[in-house]
């Protein structure tokens, strides 16, 4: 799950930073000039959920588990946690091969 995106079409690589700035929907391939649809909601949905469900874990855990813990190390490791998270975005973003439409089809058999 946690690795780059590449081109569906011819396995071209695309960098952290050229993800980063795609947005969600269509998108042509540098390489090969084939389309393929662009998801960075689903895969980031699922990692927000995944990370929340472990810091409440976690922070319900020590608060549990010492008396005296010190909440603002909880919250600075959280910060740490969420920033690492977001960092990640890029590496959940999915690349959804496109069919071509018949007109574009007919277009590429000349
Ligand atoms: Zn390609």
């Amino acid at each position: 799950m946690l690795k780059l995106p590449v081109c569906p079409h011819c396995g071209a690589v695309y960098s952290y930073k050229e993800v980063n700035s795609m947005k969600n929907g269509t998108s042509i391939c540098y390489h090969c000039k084939k389309k393929f649809r662009v998801n960075k909601t689903r895969g980031r949905m699922i990692l927000i959920s995944i990370v929340c469900i472990f810091l409440i874990i976690v922070n319900t855990a020590i608060m549990v588990s010492s008396e005296n813990f010190i909440p603002v190390i909880i919250m600075l490791a959280d910060m740490i946690v969420i920033t690492v998270t977001f960092l990640m975005f890029p590496l959940t973003v999915k690349f959804i091969p496109e069919k071509f439409t018949k007109a574009e089809k007919r277009e590429r058999k000349k």
